[in-house]
């Protein structure tokens, strides 16, 4: 899943300041009803003496500030080192579980290409009232209560952020678990790659239609793909996969004796004798056991001296 951050940077309530966020500070409106929509225009409107870097409602992200620049969300010290997101605040309880959706993909957004600490903790993903706590320059406790009405915790925020930011970066386990490699082929005429799972990112390369690529994961409606040396992302709309599985190398073999070589129904000498192949000719091995090789023979498989059989 990923959703659209729309750009809408106020104004007014600008620091000018440059950010090199360590975490994000969350955050709750505290103004029931209002959009992020609303929220643009009254941060725009007028001289507030407070802004944060974005706000997600039920439908949309607006983003308000640059990531890389202070904004006045949470006192000097969080201002100073940390982004600042706000969540609306609607009493709905469908409402309340898109904001929460939507809240959590873009922490684990901003944390994965923004801050590139993937890492959640209460140091790197704090609730406003965890930073008065800390640093004791605001007084302000939300989102405790906001998420409380629906039976949450910023504990539970913070677990979906990592769960997301696993997805994001590939967790490696969910590729070992499943042996087969997928692939795609290009249906559309053109694709773009891109630097990141929206069209919001930049084209980093193009792939022609029929061509093949290989898949790395999925999120939401992008491949993550094989491309270059660091990846790309491509539209799902415009891939066809397949899934190939690892085919184990088929070995052969080629009977090097001067007349005839045993085939025995085991690997060894004590084995009975169950037919019997000329030189030259061509064996598929299965398997290795001591000195023996076992190969396709008959409707059961046979044992021949590795001795006589020639590797091709
Ligand atoms: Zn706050």
């Amino acid at each position: 899943m990923s959703y659209q951050i729309t750009e809408k940077f106020i104004s007014k309530n600008r620091s000018g300041k440059v950010l090199t966020a360590k975490g994000t500070v969350l955050h709750e409106t505290a103004t029931p009803g209002a959009t992020a929509e609303n929220e643009f225009r009254y941060f725009n409107g007028a001289y507030r003496g407070v802004s944060a870097h974005a706000f997600v409602d039920h439908e949309s992200i607006i983003q308000t500030v640059p990531w890389n620049e202070q904004a006045w969300h949470a006192g000097g010290t969080a201002n100073r080192n940390y982004i600042g997101i706000e969540l609306c605040n609607f009493d709905d309880r469908s409402k309340f579980d898109e904001i929460w959706k939507r809240a959590v993909w873009l922490f684990a957004y901003v944390h994965v290409n923004v801050i590139k600490v993937t890492t959640i903790n209460k140091d790197t993903l704090m609730s406003h009232a965890e930073v008065s706590a800390k640093w004791k320059e605001t007084t302000h406790q939300d989102p405790i209560a906001y998420f409380a009405k629906f039976g949450k915790t910023v504990d539970q925020f913070r677990e979906g952020v990592q769960k997301a930011i696993n997805v994001m970066i590939g967790q490696p386990q969910q590729q070992q678990n499943n042996n087969t490699v997928l692939y795609g082929t290009v249906t559309a005429d053109v694709l773009n790659v891109r630097d990141g799972a929206s069209t919001n990112f930049g084209v980093i390369g193009k792939l022609k239609k029929g061509e093949r690529i290989k898949l790395g994961w999925r999120e939401g409606n992008w491949w993550n793909i094989y491309f270059g040396d660091h990846g790309g992302w491509v539209s799902a709309d415009y891939i066809n996969v397949f899934e190939e599985e690892p085919k184990p190398k088929i070995q052969y073999g080629i009977v090097n004796v001067k007349s005839s070589l045993n085939v025995r129904s085991g690997a060894g000498t004590n084995y009975s004798l169950i037919g019997n192949l000329k030189n030259g000719v061509k064996v598929r091995i299965g398997s290795t056991e001591g000195d023996w090789y076992n190969i396709y023979f008959g409707d059961h498989g046979g044992y021949v001296n590795k001795d006589y059989i020639k590797l091709v």
